[in-house]
């Protein structure tokens, strides 16, 4: 058995009860809050988890994949030095495609950012 599998489960037997539902299901996954996604490689302090079932956690992982999308391009010195964002990119565009799209400038904005960049029309 692996570490993560062994800490799990261990967690598990510890917190049985799911924060969410309050335990109509049993947990089974741990929550962590604030996202995982938020935090470089995924590493987050451990003192930020709590116990989940499964469909409740998965309920909130569309909105976790947004909040860490923004926390990210919000430091654009620092929000991507794993590599993930345009991972984590792609997969909005999957999973919530409205609101990736509302991260794309507007054919407007397109223009001006252009201009400023000394771009013309029809300029490769
Ligand atoms: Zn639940």
């Amino acid at each position: 058995m692996g570490e993560q599998k062994r800490k799990l489960q261990h967690f598990i037997s510890e917190h049985k009860k799911c924060i969410f539902c309050g335990g109509i299901v049993d947990a089974t996954t741990i929550e962590h809050c604030p996202p995982r996604a938020l935090f470089q490689n995924r590493i987050a302090p451990n003192s930020f988890e709590f116990p989940s079932c499964t469909a409740c956690n998965n309920y909130s992982s569309d909105e976790d994949l947004i909040v860490a999308v923004i926390v990210r391009m919000g430091s654009p010195e620092h929000g991507d030095l794993d590599g993930k964002l345009q991972g984590m990119m792609k997969a909005l565009n999957r999973q919530r495609p409205e609101f990736y799209k509302s991260f794309l400038p507007s054919a407007i904005e397109t223009r001006a950012n252009n201009r400023q960049d000394g771009i013309k029309p029809g300029q490769e």
